[in-house]
């Protein structure tokens, strides 16, 4: 469905892509691990078009999608991003907030979504917070109706940027439940993640980074009981 192949990417002289080659399957969920600068956010703000990448080749539906002049704005309805600061529009209900692109750039009227996003925010457990405002919700509610708002595009891929980051550890669950229903409906994601307990139980590949490599990667079993290399040993015993 996906496949990246030789992606370089540097910023002023420092490589901070060097190389990245990742196939991702239909209803495939790919967590990337991997310290702090390792090149996580960078891979998947590639993958979403936001940064150009320098070399390599991002293969998505029959083309490369890393062509040079190619229009972003397609592709990004088709790949989905939720970033961990969630950006919803304070002066917009989450009703609102999750029905604006899709007005937008799908030209679909309020009542022509409505019935759909409603049934969205009750199949996340929002229903009764559909018209709510941001500041009349919690984090972890926020950063749902962010998850809410990328599905409203109707994706074939979400990608996800440690959204769990800024939230409090009680809330963290809900929106990993979220991740997990997404997982069972046969969503195609690819995850960037300090929560090595989730992707232990959830993800079908495990990819390690470091320094803009993907060092080792394979099953979470693999990696997370008998990783090979011994950086992956390294960054696993300083966060598990
Ligand atoms: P974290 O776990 O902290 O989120 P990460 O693995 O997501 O880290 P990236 O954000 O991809 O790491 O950053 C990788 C490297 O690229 C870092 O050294 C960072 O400083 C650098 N970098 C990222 N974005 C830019 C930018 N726009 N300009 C310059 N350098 C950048
Ligand atoms: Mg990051």
């Amino acid at each position: 469905m996906l496949s990246l192949k030789n992606i370089h990417k540097s910023f002023g002289g420092h490589q901070v892509l060097r190389g990245i080659d990742l196939e991702v399957s239909k209803g495939e969920m790919i967590c990337l691990i991997g310290a702090s600068g390792s090149g996580k956010s960078t891979l998947l703000r590639a993958v979403n078009l936001l940064d150009p990448v320098d070399d390599g080749e991002i293969w998505f539906d029959g083309a490369d999608i890393a062509e040079p002049g190619l229009d972003p704005q397609p592709v990004r309805q088709r790949i989905g991003l939720v970033f961990q600061s969630y950006n919803l529009f304070p002066h917009m209900s989450a009703a609102e907030n999750v029905m604006l692109a899709p007005r937008r750039v799908k030209g679909l009227s309020r009542a022509a979504q409505r019935g759909r996003v409603e049934e969205l925010f009750e199949r996340f457990g929002l229903g009764h917070r559909i018209d709510h405002y941001p500041d009349q919700l919690s984090g972890g509610q926020q950063q749902r109706v962010a998850i809410i708002r990328a599905l409203a595009m109707q994706p074939d891929i979400l990608l996800f940027d440690e959204i769990t980051s800024a939230l409090d550890p009680e809330l963290v669950a809900e929106v990993l439940d979220v991740l997990r229903q997404l997982r069972a409906e046969g969503m195609t994601m690819i995850l960037a993640t300090h929560e090595m307990g989730f992707a232990r139980e959830l993800a079908d590949k495990v990819c390690f980074l470091d320094s803009g490599r993907i060092l080792e990667e394979g099953t979470p079993a693999q990696m997370f009981d008998a990783p090979a290399e011994e950086r992956t040993r390294q960054f696993l015993s300083q966060v598990l």
